[in-house]
């Protein structure tokens, strides 16, 4: 849950999660769509799929209790070094040092080591000067430590050497680059793209969601709408290659063939920005109001007030706060 959001903000969805699911069992046992809305919000939906389906191997494998053994821990989906590595050392005290981004830093300034740190080689270095320096009678505590370091005092931009207790062995600070490590990574060129959205709303303020999209071999392109709304409910949603409303038109006629679409009147909702990972999106909503909401196999009609019910990106609510508002100023037509 912590992963890109602020500790206050995740103890509300913490708490709620907790609340529902106490234990491995009940976790294991929820359908996929609960997990997910309560998770809604907090955005890198495969995480709580992943900790759903953790939950799955762990009730039959390993009888309700997470694995002890380092191998047993990372054949679990979602389940990294970093995890498998924290969880084993603060849970059972087994002997794993951890390395995320906080302790890599530390470690980076320590021993004035510039590059990329993510570079696979250097990656695996800081990997040994974690494990070779993990105090083995307390290695949870020994890692939680190093975090918290990273954490406090050797914070990205400002490290309160003066009051840091490992100053005297550090090679940065004596070099006077503490400041400068790590050193910037490449980033990864941003890229834009385009979507339009169709947002249909009939006399009773129900819209129309289709179903999280399913697996497909289809090659995820930056534009690849599944992964945009993060395979969860969504409005139909397609890329726009030219005129927004022109490429509706043809999308909805694909998506509905057969349905009398000619008299709907497309009312431009604004436009909504979102970025994930290097996409830079830009997303035309379009209000479309009906008198009776097309038919599409799968789909939900549901208040279009009210669509957090269902497990929905941070995109789609998004774009569905922007077609409220412009729904308030300008009614549709039925
Ligand atoms: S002395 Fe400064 S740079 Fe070095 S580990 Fe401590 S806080 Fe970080």
């Amino acid at each position: 849950m912590l992963q890109q959001t602020r500790v206050a903000a995740a103890i509300p969805y913490y708490k709620r999660f907790l609340h529902r699911f106490p234990e491995v069992h009940s976790l294991a046992a929820a359908p996929e769509e609960e997990v997910l809305r309560l998770w809604s919000g907090l955005g890198y939906y495969s995480r709580a799929r992943n900790l759903q389906k953790a939950a799955q191997q762990i009730v039959p494998k390993h009888a309700g209790q997470f694995p002890k053994r380092m191998e047993d821990a990372l054949a679990l989906p979602g389940i990294g070094d970093y995890t498998a590595a924290a969880i084993l050392s603060i849970a059972y005290g087994e002997k794993h040092a951890v390395l995320d981004g906080n302790v890599a830093r530390v470690l980076a300034r320590l021993g004035a080591i510039r590059g990329d740190l993510r570079e696979p080689k250097r990656w695996r270095g800081l990997q040994n000067t974690a494990d070779g320096l993990l105090e083995p009678e307390s290695p949870g505590d020994w890692n939680q430590a190093m975090m918290e370091l990273g954490a406090t005092l050797c914070t990205p931009k400002s490290p309160q050497c003066l009051l840091c207790p490992i100053a005297q062995f550090c090679e940065g600070r004596k070099l006077g680059i503490a400041e400068s490590l790590p050193e910037k990574r490449k980033k990864r060129a941003t890229v834009e793209v385009i979507l339009g959205a169709a947002i249909f709303t009939d006399a009773e303020g129900l819209t129309l969601l289709l179903p999280p999209p399913k697996n497909t071999k289809e090659k995820t392109g930056a534009d690849h709408v599944p992964t945009l709304v993060s395979k969860m409910w969504h409005f139909p949603t397609f890329a726009v290659t030219g005129e927004p409303a022109a490429n509706l038109a043809a999308f909805l006629r694909r998506i509905m063939p057969g349905v009398q679409s000619r008299k709907w009147q497309l009312i431009p909702a604004g436009k909504v920005r979102h970025a994930v990972t290097y996409r830079a999106i830009t997303l035309f909503p379009f209000l479309i109001g009906v008198k009776k909401l097309p038919r599409v196999p799968g789909a939900r009609q549901i208040p279009l007030s009210d669509i957090s019910s269902l497990p929905i990106s941070n995109l789609t609510r998004k774009v569905a706060r922007a077609a409220l508002e412009a729904q308030a100023l300008a009614p549709a037509k039925r």
